[in-house]
């Protein structure tokens, strides 16, 4: 399924998405409720004592910075802060919860009520689909829409089920299944969005600055792939227009932004010919297949649970007075918005470039250091090498910003050689790309190629006297009123010094010596 198809079913229909985001507090030293170390794999059930395990009469002790955590979380997120909040039961079998009964939050969790802004800024074409369905030429131009969160509550992990005997980590096939504990009981932070998002680019967007306030946080690494941030997507669709939402469908077992993006566009569509055919969509929870590239069934959500909540007895509630808040709002580091803010200030540059280095320590640190040498005159030249050539180099190879044989010295004195006019833009990209395999510095590389552009006005000025001399007929139609004839006496010159004429001056020497 491509990208057009979904363009083309979002004109008539509108898409609602809401996210549940799981976040297990990795910085924390110690789980949710016992002292058992937090950390990932490992020898299988190394890490448990009777309270993770579940064992009876083993007493459960709060850990006060998750409570911390989440708090700051919703802060971050402009969340209220309950001033009363408890822990509740939710009580449901299954086998790699050992106590029968998940302590989490129910109607008085720690954060509630707050927003996110999302920028859909510098945009790949499908982010064209708006809000509004209209597929406009401006795309590019991208927009910024606020997510409002529900609620920030939090939990403990359950463990995890390995399935054996049958073809590797399928369910289906499988003979029998072992559990390991090692991850029960971890803190883990539950978001909830509101049904805000609208399409699937706005969810991927949502969840990587989600993880960027996150790492900021330092509450956890939120990495996808090991399941330390999961994302849940629950999605409806409606004829454009319509008040009351679709039924949805919650996907789940994306382990990436790009399978939370694919995944939604899939379903998007699918409902969409779904209702087009005539068929209704069921409340299910529906599983990603990566592979295939489509979601499937994994379970109808026809009979609700009943959890059966009930506050959690062996543990009393807290209550946070303004005092304590206010303690927690000082300790906020600088959050993703302000990075964008203070770097677009600091050097001039449009919100595109200055979110993109806000997002990446070392690249904004490298960039800093480059303007430092240059000149703060060359923020902006040098953002386009950072985020351009640069950029793309790091990506190519898998390289941190100071992995490059390009440092911020050498690129400050590339722009700074395209900005005196000794080489051209075009040669400064050849320069670029020695120095990427050489290690040399610039200028080395320009003396052993040979680079050189003549800026020197008198030696151009020559040249030209002599273009125009040997070109009598065109100069009087150029001063007849033939103005496009200005490209032949510039190809001309060019071709005189074998194209290492600055165009800057040859037009500026040119213009002058044509003035009638
Ligand atoms: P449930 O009772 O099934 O858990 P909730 O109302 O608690 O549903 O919402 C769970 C998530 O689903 C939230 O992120 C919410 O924004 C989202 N959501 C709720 N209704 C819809 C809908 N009709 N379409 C898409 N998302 C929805
Ligand atoms: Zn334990
Ligand atoms: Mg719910």
């Amino acid at each position: 399924m491509g990208k057009d198809r979904l363009a083309e079913v979002l004109v008539e229909w509108e898409a609602v998405i809401g996210l549940e985001i799981h976040t297990e507090l990795t910085s924390l030293k110690t789980k949710m409720f016992c002292g058992c170390p937090v950390a990932f794999g490992g020898e299988v059930n190394t890490r448990v004592c009777p309270v993770c395990l579940g064992l009876p009469g083993a007493l459960p002790v709060p850990n006060e910075k998750a409570i911390e955590s989440t708090i700051l979380a919703g802060l971050a997120l402009h969340c209220g802060i309950a001033r009363d909040a408890q822990f509740h039961r939710k009580n449901y079998f299954y086998p790699d919860m050992p106590k029968d009964y998940q302590i989490s939050q129910y109607d008085v969790p720690f954060c509630i009520g707050g927003h996110m802004d999302v920028e859909l800024d510098g945009s790949p074409a499908e982010q064209r689909v708006v809000r509004e369905g209209v597929l406009s030429d401006e795309g590019d131009a991208g927009y910024t829409t606020r997510i409002g969160i529900t609620r920030i509550h939090l939990e403990e992990d359950t463990g995890k089920m390995i399935h054996v005997g049958g073809s590797e980590g399928r369910i289906a096939g499988a003979t029998h299944s072992l559990v390991d504990f090692n991850r029960a009981g971890t803190a883990l932070m539950e978001l909830v969005s509101e049904p805000d998002i609208r399409t699937p680019e706005e969810a991927r967007r949502f969840a990587q600055k989600l993880r960027l306030v996150f790492l900021s946080l330092a509450v956890s690494d939120c990495n996808m792939e090991e399941g330390s941030m999961r994302v849940d997507a629950n999605v409806s669709v409606r004829p454009r227009g319509q008040e009351e939402l679709g039924v949805k469908a919650e996907v789940k077992n994306m382990n990436s932004f790009k399978a939370l993006h694919d995944a939604l566009a899939f379903e998007i569509v699918r409902q969409v010919e779904l209702l087009e055919a005539g068929g209704t969509v069921v409340q299910e929870t529906r599983h990603w297949d990566v592979g295939a590239k489509r979601t499937s069934s994994l379970r109808s959500k026809e009979e609700a649970h009943d959890y059966r909540y009930f506050p959690e007895p062996d543990m009393v509630p807290f209550t946070f007075d303004d005092a304590y808040v206010e303690r927690m709002r000082e300790r906020l580091p600088e959050l993703p918005d302000a990075r964008k803010a203070r770097i677009a200030e600091r050097y001039g540059l449009p919100a595109h470039d200055a979110r993109i280095l806000g997002e990446d320590r070392d690249l904004e640190a490298f960039y800093a250091e480059a303007v430092e040498d240059a000149g703060i005159e060359f923020a902006k030249p040098l953002a386009n090498w950072v985020l351009g050539e640069l950029s793309a180099q790091l990506n190519a190879e898998g390289i941190p910003a100071w992995g490059s044989n390009v440092t911020p010295r050498k690129l400050a004195r590339i722009v700074q050689l395209v900005a005196d006019g000794t080489i051209s833009g075009k040669q400064a990209k050849e320069v670029f790309a020695e120095i990427v395999l050489t290690d040399e510095r610039p200028l080395q590389v320009v003396d052993r190629l040979g680079m050189k552009q003549v800026s020197d006005v008198s030696e151009l000025e020559a040249i030209v006297d002599r273009v125009l001399a040997a070109n009598a007929a065109q100069v009087e139609q150029y001063r007849a009123g033939k103005a496009g004839l200005i490209g032949f006496f510039v190809g001309a010159v060019m071709r005189e010094t074998q194209g290492q004429a600055n165009p800057a001056v040859v037009n500026e020497v040119l213009g002058r010596r044509l003035a009638p």
